[in-house]
């Protein structure tokens, strides 16, 4: 079996369609276009490019952006200024403090400062609370563009048993709770867990997102399964690589994310979704 790509540039493209459609509805009726203020510290290559890519998806939307640049050595006291001024300016309806931060600056501290309705990437404690209890608000950015792919996939995972490899804060623990918010039963590994490959091969949905290139093998993998590639890694060939042996593991998946073209574009797509909604929940404050 060679298993279905799942396309996340042509869904992410769908979706930020949908978003742009919003904002120029937003504007006929009077209503400013959603803003973003994104804050980048310091001058790590690959941050940057993500905080370029964030804005220039802004501006294609008809989002409004702001752009922060700070130098590496900018001490801690400073950035949670900045972010109260932005959680206090009336214009700014989305803040997203680019990660990683500078090792002087406890990140947890920063984004636990943005008020939980202005954090569009959804790693305030509040917002993932509101996860654990079924009652989301803000919801982390990757974790949710899964979901958003799978729903376009027509996958259902109500039922299916889902095996996240990864349990960081930011895409295995919320995946996790986005899985259990459809109704999967989900198992979440980490770098403890006994036996993954048991683990792997008994999952209807894999996720998988450890940082790891091809950690995952396609042998692991059960037949007909769905499989999400959450990871990655740039390689010393200068290519982009998953989490996940990609060449074995479409011959036993029924459906698989491609790296790149899968999961990343999601992420991007589900930020714009999130900053949109802000300005809905920011219109009725
Ligand atoms: P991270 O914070 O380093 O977390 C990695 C997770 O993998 C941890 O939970 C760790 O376990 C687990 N792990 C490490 N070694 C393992 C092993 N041998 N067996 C099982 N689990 C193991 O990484 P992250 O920030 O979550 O990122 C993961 C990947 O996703 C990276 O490739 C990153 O680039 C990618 N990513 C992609 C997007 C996107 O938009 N597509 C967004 C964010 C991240 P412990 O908890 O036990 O340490």
């Amino acid at each position: 079996m060679t298993a279905q790509l799942i396309n996340g540039k042509e869904i992410s493209r769908q979706r930020l369609e949908e978003v742009a459609r919003q904002t120029a509805e937003r504007s006929a009726a009077g209503l400013r276009p959603p803003c973003l203020a994104v804050v980048l510290v310091g001058d790590d290559p690959a941050s940057a490019v993500y905080v370029r890519n964030k804005k220039l998806a802004c501006g294609k939307v008809g989002f409004k952006s702001l752009s922060y640049e700070l130098p590496a050595e900018t001490s801690q006291e400073d950035l949670l200024q900045l972010v109260d001024g932005l959680n206090a300016d009336s214009e700014v309806d989305g803040i997203l403090v680019q990660l990683p931060l500078p090792k002087q600056i406890d990140s947890q501290a920063v984004l636990e400062r943005i008020a939980p309705h202005k954090d569009v990437d959804g790693f305030h404690p509040y917002n993932v609370g509101r996860l654990v209890v079924k009652m989301p608000l803000m919801r982390p950015c990757t974790p949710k563009g899964v979901m958003t792919l799978l729903e376009a996939y027509g996958i259902n995972p109500e039922g299916k048993k889902a095996v996240v490899v990864g349990a960081s804060n930011i895409v295995g623990r919320p995946q996790m709770l986005e899985l259990l918010l459809a109704r999967a039963t989900v198992t979440i590994c980490h770098s403890k867990t006994q036996n993954l490959a048991a683990e792997v091969a008994a999952a209807d949905i894999v996720v998988a997102g450890v940082g790891i290139p091809n950690f995952v093998k396609g042998q692991w993998i059960k037949p007909g399964a769905v499989v999400i590639d959450v990871g990655i890694n740039r390689l010393d060939n200068g290519k982009l690589c998953g989490d996940v042996e990609f060449d074995t593991a479409k011959e036993r998946a029924s459906m698989i994310t491609p790296v790149p073209g899968g999961v990343g574009p999601m992420t991007i797509a589900t930020l714009l979704e999130n900053t949109l909604y802000a300005a809905k929940l920011h219109d009725k404050a």
